[in-house]
């Protein structure tokens, strides 16, 4: 049973149970604020495997995904990472960003990645099979990838793809009522505003409005917020910080609030 609301977008919860059936990896493509980390934490739920959420970055290091040893008052001893933790009590490894951590770290999932399922640790010498739980789950955000960022073919060749896009329409404004507690017709509102910003050029907005940022400006003008200024305060100001494009995003704001 899953308590944590995830309402899905099309086939993603049947590939997911699909992959998990069958042991294969997964990875997820898409924008930021999406629904990808709820999505994975909704999953772990309905399949009983806890969750091990990694953020990457690039100074992320093979040793915080495996583990390293430490000391203590009786000498060195050896931690698991939430990665090792994963391998060897069953669980879903989820790496968001996956792209912002370093070849030399990704490097290490391979041998999980494919049929061979196991975590070699150089450090303590062991070689771990994976717990028949064991799940590997990477997204990244296609939209920073820049052409030195990709992600090694080999690497992504291990991995059955998911893309996630901002929900159409009517689910969009299902989530934020849900989330947020807004009525109908705010939800409206804010569906038909973020529609409108994602038909905007990539050049004028780093990255398109989010699902998330809907649910900010919701959960604002719940609480009693002005609504045009709970939208300048989540939407607007988040997007961009060129004056003109602020300008052509608060006029459209004010044509709905
Ligand atoms: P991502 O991991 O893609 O950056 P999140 O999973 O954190 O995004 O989603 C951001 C927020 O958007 C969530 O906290 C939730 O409020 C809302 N959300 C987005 N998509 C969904 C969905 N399909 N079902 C329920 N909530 C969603």
């Amino acid at each position: 049973m899953s308590n944590t609301y995830y309402l899905s977008q099309t086939n993603e919860v049947e590939l997911f149970e699909a992959a998990a059936s069958m042991n294969l990896p997964i990875l997820i493509k898409g924008p930021t604020g999406c629904g990808k980390t709820r999505f994975i934490e909704h999953m772990g739920e309905k399949l009983n495997r806890e969750v091990y959420t990694v953020v990457c970055h690039d100074d992320l290091s093979a040793a915080d995904l495996i583990g390293r040893h430490l000391i203590d008052e009786n000498g060195t001893y050896w931690q698991d990472g939430p990665l090792t933790k994963a391998v060897r009590d069953g669980g879903i490894c989820y790496l968001d960003e996956i792209i912002e951590a370093r070849k030399d770290t990704t490097v290490i999932l391979h041998s999980l990645a494919d049929y061979r399922r196991v975590l070699p640790i150089d450090r303590t010498g062991e070689v771990i099979e994976a717990h028949p739980d064991f799940m590997l789950v990477v997204s990244y955000n296609p939209g920073y990838q820049n052409v030195l960022k990709g992600m090694k073919p080999s690497t992504k060749q291990r991995f059955i793809s998911l893309s996630f896009t901002y929900p159409e329409k009517e689910v969009e404004k299902k989530i934020i009522i849900k989330e947020s507690g807004a009525d109908e017709n705010i939800a409206q509102k804010l569906v038909d505003i973020a529609h409108e910003i994602r038909q905007l050029s990539d050049t004028d907005i780093q990255e398109a409005v989010s699902t998330r940022l809907l649910v900010y400006a919701a959960k604002l003008i719940v609480k009693g917020f002005n609504p045009y200024n709970a939208c300048i305060h989540s939407l607007v100001e988040s997007l961009s910080d060129e004056d003109d494009v602020l300008e052509v995003l608060e006029k459209l704001i004010s044509l709905h609030f």
